[in-house]
């Protein structure tokens, strides 16, 4: 994402889209939020009865999102799973990238209605998805280091992905082109070699 949150020393002048400091003594935590897809809350009032929080589904790295879970959240939804994967109603934080990253891991046909996911496909798509995720930040971490650190250019992130953005080229794991669909008016990407219904 393009947001972040920063320790920066006191009096460092605002950027655009800074919205937000957080004074901690001789250090500021300041949000930088482009896109206005954050928020900052301050209540005294439960988390979980929040209403910009009640309705927010599992923490994909919490042990809540296991392989039973996952197969019971699926089990009323029709949608082809990457659209299910995506709702944060759901489960939380898997965005678009990581929701063809995750199903490639799975091995997972992506147009696959949630609701027809076997026990056996559960249990290695909560696996990717963590195992997804866990990457990602790793690969985050260091482009965000390297960012700030060098001269403005981009992160090594973008080439790790397996599929994402890869239409037409060859599969990292069976040599297959990368195919690129639409679904719910975002693009996915998959490898018809490596990602199956069954
Ligand atoms: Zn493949």
């Amino acid at each position: 994402m393009s947001g972040s949150l920063r320790l920066l020393p006191p009096g460092t002048p605002a950027q655009k889209h800074d919205h937000f400091d957080l004074v901690l003594g001789d250090r500021v935590l300041r949000l930088r939020d482009p896109r206005r897809f954050g928020a900052v809350l301050w209540t005294s009032e439960s988390l979980d009865s929040h209403p910009l929080l009640a309705a927010l589904g599992v923490e994909p790295l919490s042990r809540a999102l296991d392989p039973a879970r996952l197969y019971a959240l699926t089990r009323k939804h029709r949608a082809p799973v990457k659209q299910f994967l995506m709702d944060g109603r759901r489960i939380v934080g898997v965005g678009n990238i990581y929701a063809s990253e995750s199903l490639f891991r799975a091995g997972i046909d992506p147009r696959l209605p949630a609701n027809r996911l076997s026990p056996a496909q559960c249990a290695r798509l909560a696996r990717a998805i963590k195992a997804t995720l866990r990457a990602a930040i790793r690969a985050g971490g260091s482009s965000l280091r390297d960012y700030v650190g060098a001269d403005g250019g981009r992160g090594d992130a973008q080439s790790r992905h397996s599929v994402y953005e890869r239409e037409g080229k060859a599969c990292r794991r069976c040599a297959a082109k990368v195919k690129r669909v639409v679904q719910g008016a975002r693009s996915t990407y998959y490898c018809p070699g490596c990602q199956k219904r069954k």
